[in-house]
C-alpha cells in the first residue's frame, strides 16, 4: 500500500499537513514508508516545541542530533520517508527563512549541502529531496520552528518490490543509523 493511501484512510483534516513534503517533489508520493504511521499517529499529542526540546538535550541517539554547527544544526528525522532522512534546523525558534539572519540561512544551506555529501558517502545515495515546508497551508509539520528537509533517494526506491527486495532501502534501526551518520560527521 502506497504511503499517500495510509494517508488518505485517516483523518482528512491531517491529509494536507502530512503529504505537504510530498508535494514539492511529485515522486516522493510513491516511496514507500508506513512507519510513518507512527508519525501520524503521536504528531498531535506533543506539546511543545519538539526541535527547541531535541536541541537543548545531549546528543545521543535519543535527540538525534548529529552535527551542530555554529547557528544550525542536522537532526535525523524521527520518522524518516527514508533511512538518512535529515533535517537542518536553526538553533532560533523561527517559522520562517526571511526572519533568520543572512548568516543563518546561508549556514543552512552548507549543512544541507554536506548533508547530501555524508548520505552519498553511508548510504551511497543517488539522489536528494531537498525542502522546506513554510506555513500550515504548505503543511509544516513543526509550523513555528522552520527546518529544511533532506531525503536521500535511489534509483527504484519507489518500487514496491525494489524496497522489499534491496536492503539499501529498508529502515534500519533508527539507532544504528543514528551512530552511522554522526561518525560520518565527526570526519
Ligand atoms: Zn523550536
Amino acid at each position: 500500500m502506497r504511503a499517500c493511501q495510509l494517508f488518505l484512510e485517516k483523518d482528512k483534516y491531517i491529509i494536507p499537513r502530512q503529504i505537504s513534503l510530498l508535494k514539492f517533489q511529485h515522486p516522493m508520493k510513491h516511496l514507500w514508508s508506513p512507519w510513518r504511521m507512527t508519525y501520524i499517529e503521536n504528531h498531535e499529542k506533543q506539546a511543545g516545541c519538539v526541535f527547541c526540546k531535541a536541541q537543548s538535550q545531549a546528543d545521543s541517539a535519543e535527540n538525534l542530533i548529529v552535527f551542530r554547527g555554529q547557528q544550525a544544526y542536522v537532526i535525523l528525522n524521527r520518522y524518516p520517508y527514508a533511512s538518512g532522512h535529515l533535517m537542518v534546523i536553526p538553533f532560533v525558534h523561527q517559522p520562517n527563512l526571511e526572519i533568520l539572519h543572512s548568516e543563518t540561512r546561508a549556514e543552512m544551506i552548507e549543512l544541507a549541502s554536506l548533508c547530501t555529501t555524508k548520505l552519498k558517502e553511508i548510504y551511497k545515495a543517488e539522489s536528494f529531496n531537498v525542502g522546506i515546508n513554510i506555513g500550515e497551508a504548505a503543511g509544516a509539520g513543526v509550523l513555528g520552528h522552520v527546518h529544511i528537509h533532506v531525503v536521500p533517494r535511489w534509483a527504484g526506491d519507489t518500487n514496491f518490490m525494489t524496497t522489499l527486495g534491496e536492503a539499501r532501502v529498508l529502515p534500519e534501526a533508527l539507532a544504528d543509523t543514528y551512530q552511522r551518520v554522526k561518525a560520518a560527521f565527526e570526519k
